[in-house]
């Protein structure tokens, strides 16, 4: 099939723009982040580059040639600034500018000095290809699990389009092009044609990681209680259930631990609901810095009630851990409505046997917490 080569151009410019355009929408609900303001940028270059390459411009053509290059390469630094970000990097500008700047000499060199149209095309192929290479290494090497499905995909995107430009450098210029990169033939045809469908597979993956990073976010705070940053009820039970079955299968013990704050009532009634939000917070955070040998959950059962669920901890050394904490908690008043507020709390342990469920499990540890509440408070009581 004959292709026609400025309807091409045509195309890939009106597809370069609305994709640029299309994505820079993002903006518009994604305030204040860095990673889709410089994939948007970088887009937009990508749009005016390609602009450069496809309108009839007034411009003498090696002015043309430079001009084109700089904003190419704007278009492929912010593009790798936006995925090192995205992966936690500090977006390397001194090396990349550093490569993009060597580019632009040698593209000036074989525009100005010694002109040839076969260097140039194979000069860009191969530092497109070394961006591409940069970009999906920094996504294989360094993006987290959670957004693992998105950045193996742009990975895979960019590693083809770095395979488009492979072919590109490899292919057989026009005899009479004459110098003009818009009438090189093959190695253009491969450019635009193999560009259209890269470059919406890339827009496409970029929006991918951004949506991904999103959810696990959502997922992650809908199982977090805001106010202690412990697990909330929903979670605890959900990551508990898992827990203690795998701990059944694998014949090692579980246990429970159920705290509730004494008198908690009395704190928010004398000194306010501020200072009680005070007190959970330090409540939890005593709790955390005498947990940390431990593989536990820890989650905000309700109100000022939590519970600890500890896979491969038999109920003596349960037992052990809910005294200290008891001690721990009743040593380390919290500092709330300008007054140390002291704190005490009544636990109840229990351990799993081979067939109980976590509800059962949680309702044990909670009449151990009754009988310590009924006892005087300030104790631990087993099951
Ligand atoms: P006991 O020793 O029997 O457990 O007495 P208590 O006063 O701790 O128990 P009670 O169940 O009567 O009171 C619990 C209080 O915890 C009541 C409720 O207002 C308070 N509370 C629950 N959630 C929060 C919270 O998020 N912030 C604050 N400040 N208070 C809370
Ligand atoms: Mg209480
Ligand atoms: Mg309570």
């Amino acid at each position: 099939m004959p292709l026609d080569f400025p309807t091409i151009a045509f195309v890939g410019l009106l597809l370069y723009f609305s994709i640029a355009l299309g994505f820079s929408m993002i903006l518009l609900v994604q305030r204040d982040q860095w990673v889709p303001r410089l994939w948007a940028g970088s887009l937009c270059a990508g749009a005016v580059s390609t602009a450069l390459f496809s309108l009839p411009l007034p411009i003498p053509e090696v002015a043309l040639v430079l001009l084109r290059n700089v904003v190419a390469m704007l278009c492929s630094v912010l593009l790798l600034a936006g995925v090192a970000l995205f992966v936690g990097r500090r977006p390397p500008w001194k090396a990349a500018l550093a490569l993009a700047g060597l580019y632009l000499l040698g593209i000036a060199w074989f525009s100005v000095v010694t002109p040839d149209l076969r260097v140039r095309l194979v000069l860009y192929s191969v530092l497109f290809i070394a961006w591409k290479s940069w970009e999906a290494w920094l996504l294989l090497r360094y993006a987290s699990a959670e957004v693992r499905i998105s950045t193996r995909l742009a990975a895979g995107v960019f590693l083809l389009d770095a395979l488009v430009f492979l072919l590109r450098a490899l292919a057989p210029i026009n005899p009479d092009a004459a110098g003009d990169v818009l009438r090189a033939g093959l190695p253009m045809y491969i450019t635009y044609v193999g560009g259209l469908f890269t470059t919406l597979a890339q827009c496409f993956a970029l929006m991918l990681m951004i949506v991904e990073r999103q959810l696990a976010q959502l997922r992650r705070l809908a199982r977090i209680d805001p106010l202690t940053g412990a697990l909330n009820r929903a979670a605890l039970l959900e990551d508990g259930q898992q827990q203690l079955a795998l701990c059944q299968r694998q014949r090692r013990p579980f246990s429970a631990l159920m705290l509730d704050l004494d008198h908690f009532k009395q704190i928010n009634d004398s000194l306010g609901h501020q200072a009680g939000d005070v007190a959970l917070r330090h409540t939890v955070q005593v709790l955390r810095g005498n947990l940390r040998h431990y593989d536990v959950l820890l989650g905000r059962h309700g109100g000022e009630e939590f519970v600890l669920l500890l896979p491969g901890v038999a109920l003596a050394d349960a037992a052990e851990l809910a005294e200290r904490l008891r001690a721990g908690l009743a040593g380390s008043p919290a500092t709330g409505a300008g007054q140390p507020i002291a704190l005490s709390a009544s636990f109840g342990v229990a351990e799993a046997g081979p067939v109980t469920d976590l509800d059962g499990l949680l309702d044990q540890a909670d009449r151990g917490l009754y009988r310590a509440k009924r006892a005087g408070r300030n104790q631990m009581a087993c099951a």
